[in-house]
């Protein structure tokens, strides 16, 4: 039997220099898991980029491939929980970090990481969403948890046209809330109003903010991707009784702050986990976003469907923060 399959391998070339590329590797090269998957698609998120250019706060030890999603058949399951061809989900935990990823033909992981693929959902617009949806979702149940109605007013949300602010935007209009989409990419202002978005402004609108202990409030809720000074920035932007779901640092993981808006206006900073989240409270969300909150032709808007050979060089584009929507990692491309 031919148990050889493609995958992305990272390599540390020189000190530092780190090179992508896709090899033939074959199923003993995997962990001793009990799940084996057939993968049909991956996809690309900000934390895969950060393992393929060498963050070693993601993955420790190269050669290695990333890939923090995927979605395939059952090959085989030794611990008796799935049966072959029982297509599955998974997302987060340590897969692409340190347990081989997704950005490859077969993974093999504990069987505790994986769900059945909701009905409602295709494989590939289960990789649209991947853990950018879920996290975008997750970022949504904070909000409605901490009392979020549309007719409060306006929501932020931050970087906007990435994986994760994108399907927020899109999400949040599908909800009824008025979206205001922050983004370095006015470029792109055409692409968030169809995604719903109800206004977009430049990310330098919030800039001037940081040199002040509060602002005016300009906004009732926010989901914030991007971190580091932007959050506060946010956070002092709130009206009365507001709160932002926090998920991301593409800007940066440190921020300066002060009590203010928490003290006078009774802000919630709201964090969002969707990689150790346990996998019940992960299968929530995803009935969610397979039921009430499909999002319907915004799935292809945000989607663009590449294959595994391609996966380097829009992984490269991630990383410069230049990505715009979700890219789907198809593996019959
Ligand atoms: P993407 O790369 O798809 O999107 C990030 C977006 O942030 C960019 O497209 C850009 O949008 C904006 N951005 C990038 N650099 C900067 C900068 N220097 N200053 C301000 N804005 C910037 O990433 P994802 O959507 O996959 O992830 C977004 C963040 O969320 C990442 O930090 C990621 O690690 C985190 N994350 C956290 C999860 C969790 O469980 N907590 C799960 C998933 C992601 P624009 O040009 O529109 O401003």
């Amino acid at each position: 039997m031919d148990d050889t399959f493609r995958a992305m391998r990272v390599e540390e070339v020189a000190a530092g220099k780190y090179d992508q590329q896709i090899e033939l590797r074959r199923l003993r090269d995997l962990p001793d898991n009990p799940l084996l998957l057939a993968v049909s698609h991956s996809s690309l998120n900000y934390k895969d980029a950060l393992s393929a250019f060498g963050n070693r706060a993601i993955t420790r030890e190269y050669p290695h491939t990333p890939g923090i999603d995927a979605v395939g058949e059952v090959v085989e399951d030794k611990s008796g929980t799935f049966e072959p061809g029982t297509q599955l989900l998974v997302t987060g935990y340590d897969l692409g970090m340190n347990t081989p990823g997704g950005l490859a033909e077969r993974i093999a992981i504990p069987e505790t990481w994986a769900l059945p693929l909701p009905s409602g959902l295709s494989a590939r617009e289960s990789m649209i969403l991947g853990t950018a949806g879920l996290t975008a979702g997750l970022c949504v149940e904070k909000l409605l948890e901490a009392g979020a109605k549309p007719e409060d007013g306006e929501v932020l949300v931050t970087g906007a046209t990435g994986g994760v602010g994108s399907i927020a935007v899109a999400l949040l209009a599908h909800l009824g809330f008025r979206v205001a989409a922050v983004t370095g990419k006015l470029e792109s202002a055409e692409f968030l109003t169809d995604l719903g978005a109800w206004k977009v402004l430049d990310r330098e609108t919030l800039a001037p903010f940081a040199s002040k202990a509060m602002v005016k409030p300009l906004w009732a809720w926010a989901v914030d991707t991007v971190g580091g000074e932007t959050l506060f920035n946010v956070i002092k932007s709130l009206a009365y009784g507001g709160g932002v779901a926090a998920c991301g640092m593409a800007s940066g993981a440190q921020f300066q702050a002060n009590v203010f808006p928490f003290i006078l206006r009774g802000i919630s900073l709201l964090g969002v986990d969707s990689v150790e989240l346990p996998i019940e409270k992960k299968a929530v969300v995803w009935e969610k976003l397979a039921g009430d909150w499909y999002i319907g032709e915004q799935l292809d808007r945000i989607a663009e469907d590449i294959s595994l050979e391609q996966a380097p060089e829009f992984l490269a584009r991630l990383h410069r923060g230049h990505g715009i929507g979700r890219y789907v990692v198809d593996m019959a491309l």
